[in-house]
């Protein structure tokens, strides 16, 4: 199989940018959706925040958009997931579930992955009440009492942002102390709707029989005891996991196992480019995510002209 010019790994919105601009620019990029296609926006529903889009987008038919257009400047996409990739030397070894690729220029957009608590319920109705983004799906709770589940900054930061549309927001977490910084705990107890329940853990979220959140049943962690509290929506906020161990030991990360980026998309390798939520902790939108994901592709093709055996179509 011929050497390509660009590998992208992941499908979300930085995967389809990167591949809707070095597919306009030639380069005949090669996707490798992964095992969740289209990424985390393919567990929400209606996406209110992607500029364009003025009465919102459901997250699945924006992914099933990005990814049209990138194939329409032929973007070729395959259904499988990387196993292990060879960043030693260039070109880069890339091997899948079906096969194996050799390229000159790897887009790494493999993304990060929520956390989840792990109970039935709440995949049943994640994106019919639970949700891991307040960013994204804070504004459907006006007016309505929520749950925060969470002890470290994300949760604090999550609660404060929610009481803007929220009646009340129960904060919930499984310890008695917080993981949190001592300025985003104060800004939590200084907020009057933010009610703080320790020494707890989620059960149960009610009511997969009717598709919607109406309650969750808390279990504390001392005695044992249930007990139910009304709520429309429960935002799980227990940190996010970066998708990189394909590429430990060969590309710097971070102390939280992000991939660090440098000058754009750069990572620590010549002809490697990260981009989305695998190199960003900290914005983590669809939107910024697609713009690294273009970043990436710019990035990547600036190197390719650099060198000498670039195919163009
Ligand atoms: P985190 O610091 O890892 O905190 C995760 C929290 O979720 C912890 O309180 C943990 O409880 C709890 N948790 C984990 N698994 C759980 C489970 N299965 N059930 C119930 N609770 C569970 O994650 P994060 O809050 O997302 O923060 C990640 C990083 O980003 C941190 O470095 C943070 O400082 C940073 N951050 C900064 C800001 C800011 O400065 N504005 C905002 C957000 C995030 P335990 O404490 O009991 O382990």
């Amino acid at each position: 199989m011929s050497t390509r010019n660009v590998i992208i790994i992941g499908s979300g919105p930085a995967g389809l940018t990167a591949a809707l601009y070095s597919a306009r620019a030639n380069l005949n990029p090669l996707v490798i959706e992964g095992l969740e296609s289209g990424g985390q926006l393919m567990l929400t529903t209606l996406v209110e925040n992607f500029p364009g889009h003025r009465d919102g987008i459901m997250g699945p038919d924006l992914m099933g958009e990005m990814r049209a257009q990138a194939e329409k400047f032929g973007a070729a996409i395959v259904q499988s997931h990387v196993t292990s990739v060879d960043l030693c030397s260039s070109p880069f070894v890339v091997k899948t579930s079906d096969g194996e690729y050799t390229t000159r220029s790897l887009i790494i957009a493999t993304g990060a992955s929520a956390k989840l608590l792990g109970i039935p319920s709440e995949r049943q109705l994640m994106g019919h009440g639970v949700s891991t983004c307040a960013t994204c799906d804070g504004y459907f709770f006006r007016g309505l009492e929520i749950a925060v589940v969470g002890g470290g900054d994300s949760a604090m930061e999550e609660a404060n942002f929610l009481t803007k549309f929220a009646s009340k927001v129960t904060l919930i977490h499984r310890r008695d102390t917080f993981r949190a910084s001592k300025i985003m705990q104060d800004k939590v107890r200084a907020n009057p709707k933010i009610e703080v329940r320790t020494n707890a853990v989620v059960h149960e979220i009610k009511d997969t029989g009717k598709g919607e959140v109406t309650g969750i049943v808390l279990q504390d962690t001392n005695t044992g005891a249930l007990s139910e509290i009304p709520v429309a929506g429960v935002f799980v906020a227990i940190g996010h996991t970066p998708n990189t161990s394909l590429f430990k030991g060969q590309l710097e990360l971070d102390a939280d196992g992000y991939i660090v980026t440098h000058e754009g998309a750069k990572t620590n390798i010549a002809g490697v480019f990260a981009c989305g939520d695998v190199q960003d902790h900290i914005y983590r939108q669809a939107i910024t995510a697609a713009g690294s994901g273009c970043m990436a592709a710019l990035d990547a093709e600036h190197y390719l002209d650099g060198i000498p055996e670039t195919l163009h179509s």
